[in-house]
């Protein structure tokens, strides 16, 4: 079959909201205004580096300002470009919505190859490039909150939080102004790890539903499921190793800029992890067969597909040659709007991205929270919830006359702390959410995937807010 020629990745999204917005009952007027994108700022700035003047171009592109303050990540990448910001700021209102974050949505992107500067000059590029977005309100705690992606973490959100503060030096809210900050920087326990989290719990959720395992033509749990991941930076890494130490998953291959490594007993994650750590690649590592065309694994048989790395890796030239029942969209876009069609034909499910990788966002919801209370989550229950199960066991074991074990006692008297409770909202989060599409999906017959029911569910959210508004 003759196919059509590859959208952009903002295209890509857009044609998935229309897909979904031509099921539902908006005005057109309404329909453009959610569509479209609110505003783009470009940036070319000047660094003084290495005797000479270097010069970057950036962006923030905000989608949507039903809810403020806006919220995305941050992008550092040779691959950034308006419209990869633009179709990433998209997702992130569509993901805010879903997850009931409040915020409207947002994105920003460097064009720079982190690699190839010294810390040192990574902070005053970064610094430099935050200068700029700050003067015009683009990081403020009220109005716009970046957070870390793809060639950003807890450093460079350290870097932009002191940056707002020195020019904000009495703004009391200032940490609000980014999320994704080290721990002693305003952070909150968990979120580093969020987003791989929000991606088990979301599978978790899935083996749940036994209509929708069999869907996707599978059965059981995941216990023992063949899992293949792309990216093995934050978000893969983590899901990976979540998935291989909690359920029991079998990672069979890992497929990285520099290849792919192949075990079909499964790969120890750690192991892989140190090894890339010390090495900058997965070349080399033992015990498994490498594959230098990474890509090419992506077709490899498996039950659960995981690209972790970027957009538009499953597209028109591979997607008939997917092999695997699940695709949980870590990243976001992985699969264009083409690839889906061809999937969803073929009966392969996709737990899509505005919900497979919202819980980074959820817990930097919790962050901004945090920072503009000014206090530790539990700090003021931790110790009165832990007195309150020491009376209830004493008085269990007075009545029946027996003690209570060592190890339920260790367990049941434990008050929860930030990282229980952060864990509690993530699960909460990711589990309802899915409910709330999966419903949607099984209950109209003119919805024929998970994704189209996610855009359902967000947009009549979106729509309803702006209907609130007067618009
Ligand atoms: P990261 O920079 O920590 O990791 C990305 C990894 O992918 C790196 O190890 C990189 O080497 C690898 N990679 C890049 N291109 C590749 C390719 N073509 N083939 C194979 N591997 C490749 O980034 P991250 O934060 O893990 O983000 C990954 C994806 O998840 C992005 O799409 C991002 O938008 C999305 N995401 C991240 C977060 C977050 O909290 N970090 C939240 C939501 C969504």
């Amino acid at each position: 079959m003759a196919r059509v020629q590859e959208p952009s990745f903002r295209k890509s999204v857009d044609m998935m909201f229309e897909k979904a917005v031509s099921l539902m009952d908006l005005s057109p007027g309404l329909r453009e205004k959610i569509r479209v994108c609110n505003s783009t700022y470009t940036v070319r700035f000047g660094v003084k580096l290495r005797g000479d003047i270097h010069t970057f171009t950036g962006y923030r592109s905000v989608h949507s300002e039903h809810k403020e303050p806006v919220k995305g990540g941050i992008r550092f990448a040779t691959s950034v470009n308006q419209d990869e910001v633009e179709a990433l700021a998209a997702l992130m209102t569509y993901k805010c919505a879903l997850v009931e974050a409040p915020f409207g949505g947002s994105k920003g992107g460097l064009h720079i190859d982190p690699t190839q500067w010294e810390e040192d000059e990574m902070e005053r590029i970064t610094r430099r490039f935050a200068y700029e977005l700050m003067k015009r309100d683009l990081i403020h705690p009220s109005q716009n909150v970046p957070a870390p992606d793809m060639g950003t973490g807890e450093r460079e959100m350290a870097w932009i939080a002191d940056q707002f503060r020195r020019m904000n030096t009495t703004e009391l809210n200032s940490e609000a102004c980014v999320t994704g900050k080290p721990l002693n920087k305003g952070g909150i326990a968990g979120r580093v790890e969020a987003t791989g989290r929000g991606v088990q719990y979301g599978l978790q959720e899935f083996f749940r539903h036994p209509d929708d395992i069999k869907a996707a033509n599978m059965s059981g749990t995941l216990d023992g499921k063949r899992v293949v991941v792309q990216g093995f930076g934050n978000v893969g890494y983590h899901a990976a190793k979540f998935l291989a130490e909690e359920d029991g998953a079998l990672i069979t291959a890992v497929i990285e800029r520099d290849g792919a490594v192949i075990n079909d007993k499964g790969i120890d994650v750690e192991e892989l992890v140190a090894h890339m750590r010390a090495t900058g690649g997965v070349k080399n590592f033992p015990g498994c067969e490498y594959v230098e065309n990474g890509s090419a694994v992506l077709e490899k048989d498996c039950d659960i597909l995981i690209p972790a790395a970027m957009e538009g890796v499953i597209n028109l030239s591979n997607a008939e040659r997917i092999s695997t029942r699940l695709i949980i969209e870590a990243a976001n876009g992985p699969v264009t709007a083409g690839a889906d069609d061809v999937l969803r034909e073929a009966g392969v499910v996709i737990i899509p991205d505005m919900y497979a990788n919202a819980g980074g966002v959820t817990v930097s919801y919790f962050e901004w929270v945090k920072n503009l209370s000014h206090i530790r989550f539990g700090r003021m229950q931790r110790r009165q919830q832990e007195g309150s199960n020491i009376l209830l066991v004493k008085e269990m074991e007075r009545l029946v006359g027996k003690p209570v074990s060592e190890e339920f006692k260790a367990k049941f008297f434990q008050g929860a702390g930030e990282l229980e409770l952060v864990r509690s909202g993530l699960e909460d989060t990711m589990r309802t959410s899915y409910q709330s599409m999966q419903s949607v999906w099984h209950s109209r017959n003119d919805v024929d995937s998970l994704r189209t029911a996610a855009y359902l569910v967000s947009l009549d959210r979106i729509a309803g807010s702006y209907k609130a508004l007067g618009l």
